[in-house]
């Protein structure tokens, strides 16, 4: 029985999920409901939707009276919600959390009269939306040429101060090219990485399901470009089909797969996924898929000639230590050394073949008279391998694999029997590092160039760390808010504060707001390393600021002296620091008062330290509370001249 296994990511994303959601809701709370356009690219969704009761519309001015419509997850322009304002029409807003923010972005800076670039598709409706939302100046381009062509055909008093932002799924090697194009010597212009992640995580994750499997099922609208891309990243792995529904498992040819994997476009809803998984299984089980074997050709082609540099396939029959044997399905006896198994000589054919493994190998040599053919699983892996590596170069695909060594100026990961050269600078390790650090531990990069010539590759460990870090970045900007309450790790202290990382984020506690008490280092409060609660006191995204708190109002001493103490008690103090003008103590943990030089004794007092020294506790009356000012004066002498009246008192009653 075939072992199904759907992507992890398969299906829905956030944005699509939410706005397939909302329309639903919408009809459930209103009595005629439109949508303005398609909601998704995905027939049976919109079919569902239509049978429920709503209908889809190109403009505002096609709205009923009293009809509520639904703005799908693309956005749509300012223009069209001052339309929906003077029609009075109710309106459920599905624009996507992170394109709305595109809107944010573009209208402040048009506003402040910067000029923005976008880099996208100006046709595609999330660009249109977002031009939409502009201000003032903006240029829609779709490549780095395009954006150079821009700056080289307009004079720099156009573009005074520059900002600039990506359709949600733009290509993200292209948006690096487009960065480069911008002038260097600029220090005022402010770039938005507004890529969407997700599409880059699902299609990832396909390939990572593909090619682990024999045999791939993509579920996803024929007009849907992410559905369509994902096909091309799985057939590149292994046979792979598109379908729309469960209804068309059954045409297709589902044999010989031991292994099979189900994943889905952003427009496929959950309840399309479960019903292919469960048709196909339904399929798998009852059919009879045995392989119906025609004896006569088998007999045929073992009469069959073979020639130098043919692809074969074969099935491993043994292996020893030097070799594993194939049957190639001719008179022949096939053998493929170990040298043309593997590159990597820590390895025994064991390690990389098993019996019954059916193997793609290319002949290198053949003897008729011996009926012995040599052949190679290394080639045929390479030129697979070399393939994988130019496609996933143009879909930016991460690879992962593991660093075989360190060589001069950076680390070798073989992948798929290719090399791929990462440099130092591209290693994600800091600047001097030793390189053997990263040696035989797994990484997953990005292909930055390829050379066909040679069939080598150059990669990026630190693209993807770099990638993984931005999203972060994305996923807490859209949830953080003042007052929300983060676990971080502190990771680094300075003479003014602790950096601590919210997860892929780094926040800033001011020294200040570590402690009530005044403390000289952080580290009199926290280390590098622990885990602490902290919330968001101030958030700048634009300067990628976050001010966080750590320490707690309910534990402010301050407070606590309040409840606890008042002017003419009479308390046990410890002298803490000496002053030519008094000396300080503390009354209690975090609150100090001043003894002033007048307060220590019922005489004239030259030096502090003739009367009290640091360490000392001496009994104080409290004369004075400015909490305000965070003053508290207390008096030594005040005690002195309280005895010195029961003394006369007692003396008279004598
Ligand atoms: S921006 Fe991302 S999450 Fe939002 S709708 Fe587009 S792909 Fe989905």
């Amino acid at each position: 029985m075939a072992e199904i296994t759907v992507a992890e990511s398969a299906g829905f994303c956030f944005g699509v999920d939410r706005a397939v959601k909302l329309c639903y809701k919408a009809l459930e709370e209103y009595k005629a409901v439109a949508t303005l356009g398609p909601i998704i690219h995905n027939q049976n969704v919109v079919d569902d939707l239509i049978r429920k009761g709503a209908r889809i519309i190109d403009n505002i001015s096609e709205l009923h009276e009293n009809e509520c419509v639904v703005i799908r997850s693309h956005g749509v322009s300012a223009s069209v919600y001052e339309q929906l304002q003077q029609t009075g029409n109710p309106y459920v807003d599905a624009t996507c959390p992170f394109v709305a923010k595109i809107h944010r972005i573009v209208e402040k800076h048009t506003a402040n009269g910067d000029f923005v670039l976008i880099a996208g598709d100006a046709k595609h409706p999330e660009v249109e939306a977002i031009v939409g939302h502009c201000k003032g100046n903006c240029f829609v381009f779709e490549s780095a040429e395009a954006l150079n062509e821009f700056f080289q055909g307009n004079s720099r008093d156009l573009y005074k101060k520059l900002a600039i932002v990506a359709q949600t799924t733009y290509n993200i090697l292209v948006w690096r090219k487009c960065l480069e194009v911008l002038p260097k010597d600029d220090p005022n212009i402010m770039v938005y990485d507004t890529i969407c992640h997700a599409t880059q995580v699902r299609q990832s994750d396909a390939d990572k399901l593909s090619r682990k499997s024999d045999l791939m099922i993509v579920v996803g609208g024929r007009h849907s470009s992410n559905t369509v891309k994902l096909y091309h990243v799985c057939n590149r792995n292994c046979r792979s089909y598109h379908i729309e529904n469960s209804d068309e498992l059954h045409t297709l040819d589902l044999r010989n797969a031991e292994h099979i994997g189900i994943t889905a476009g952003a427009s496929t809803p959950a309840h399309i996924i479960k019903e292919v998984k469960e048709t196909m299984t339904d399929i798998i089980e009852n059919n009879n898929l045995e392989e119906d074997i025609n004896f006569a050709e088998a007999l045929d082609q073992s009469f069959r000639k073979i020639h130098n540099g043919e692809k074969v396939k074969g099935t491993v029959c043994s292996v020893n230590n030097t070799e594993a044997i194939v049957d190639v399905g001719t008179k022949h006896t096939g053998y493929v050394p170990l040298s043309e198994l593997t590159d990597d000589s820590s390895k025994k054919p064991a390690d990389i073949v098993s019996v019954g493994d059916e193997l793609d190998l290319i002949v290198t040599k053949i003897n008729d008279q011996e009926g012995i053919v040599t052949l190679s699983k290394k080639k045929v892996d390479e030129a697979k391998g070399f393939e994988e590596i130019i496609q996933a170069k143009e879909a930016g695909t991460i690879l992962e694999g593991t660093v075989n060594a360190a060589v001069k100026g950076g680390v070798i990961i073989t992948y798929a029997g290719v090399r791929v050269f990462i440099p130092a600078s591209q290693s994600g390790l800091p600047r001097g590092s030793e390189m053997d650090s990263i040696v035989k531990t797994k990484q997953r990069f990005t292909i930055l160039e390829v050379n066909e010539h040679r069939k080598r590759a150059v990669g990026s460990i630190k693209a993807v760390l770099r990638a993984e870090k931005d999203a972060a970045k994305e996923a807490f900007w859209a949830t953080a808010e003042v007052g929300k309450v983060y676990k971080g790790e502190v990771k680094s202290l300075t003479s003014y504060g602790a950096f601590v990382d919210l997860g892929g984020i780094d926040g800033m506690v001011h020294i200040s707001e570590l402690s009530w008490k005044r403390i000289k280092h952080p580290s009199e409060v926290v280390n590098v390393g622990d885990y602490i609660e902290v919330y968001i006191k101030e958030l700048d995204q634009e300067n990628n600021r976050i001010s966080l708190g750590y320490k707690k109002p309910e534990d402010n001493p301050w407070e606590k002296f309040k409840a606890n103490y008042s002017v003419g008690d009479v308390i046990p103090v410890t002298i803490v620091s000496i002053t030519p003008f008094g000396a300080f103590a503390q009354i209690i943990d975090g609150v100090d008062g001043l003894i002033h030089i007048s307060q220590l004794a019922d005489k004239r007092v030259e030096n502090v330290k003739d009367i009290v020294s640091v360490g000392d506790t001496v009994d104080v009356r409290i004369i004075d509370v400015d909490i305000e000012n965070k003053r508290i004066s207390i008096s030594m002498r005040a005690l002195l001249e309280d005895s010195e009246d029961q003394d006369e008192y007692d003396a008279d009653e004598e």
